[in-house]
């Protein structure tokens, strides 16, 4: 089945749950009214993650970027990086941001994505340039708060297909 993680990434996926890299995202709980404004998401395009229903729960004013690679495309270590464009999309994002007076960002890494399988980065990888790009945001004073996201696409044990969102400990 295409857009679903393979059984060797599901186990995997769940070694990262144990050992607390990764952490069930449950925005009612761990939003408390941080996203009043809305808060600014940014998705990869590809049809297969449905980010943007999740967002909706953290967001009543959901602001998404849907572009393919989501947030991959500003880290300089992804294979299909591109300074100039991955510039230019942060000032957008950053514009945006600003007129909607907004602070919170939310970014959407996921698995499986084509744009990563693409340039062959493989799940441990995407995470590696996840924190990249986290500590890029939040070194720069302008993002109030960031959230560092990991979407999984999987079948669960009951043969059902799921779709989680975890935030990824930086
Ligand atoms: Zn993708």
């Amino acid at each position: 089945m295409s857009g679903i993680i393979s059984r060797k990434e599901n186990e995997l996926i769940s070694n990262f749950k144990k050992n607390g890299t990764l952490k069930k995202f449950n925005p009612e709980e761990e939003m408390q009214g941080l996203a009043k404004n809305g808060g600014v998401a940014v998705i990869c395009a590809d049809g297969d993650i449905d980010a943007e229903l999740f967002h909706r729960r953290i967001s009543h004013r959901p602001h998404a970027i849907r572009i393919f690679g989501g947030p991959l495309l500003f880290s300089p270590n992804f294979g299909g990086y591109d300074e100039g464009f991955a510039r230019k999309m942060i000032e957008n994002v950053k514009q945006g941001m600003e007129v909607k007076k907004t602070r919170t960002l939310y970014l959407y890494f996921h698995a499986p994505c084509g744009l990563a399988t693409a340039f062959n980065h493989e799940i441990p990888e995407i995470l590696d340039l996840a924190r990249s790009v986290n500590g890029s945001f939040t070194s720069d004073n302008f993002f109030f708060r960031v959230f560092t996201l990991f979407h999984v696409k999987r079948i669960n044990k009951g043969g059902i297909m799921e779709q989680n969102v975890y935030l990824l400990q930086v």
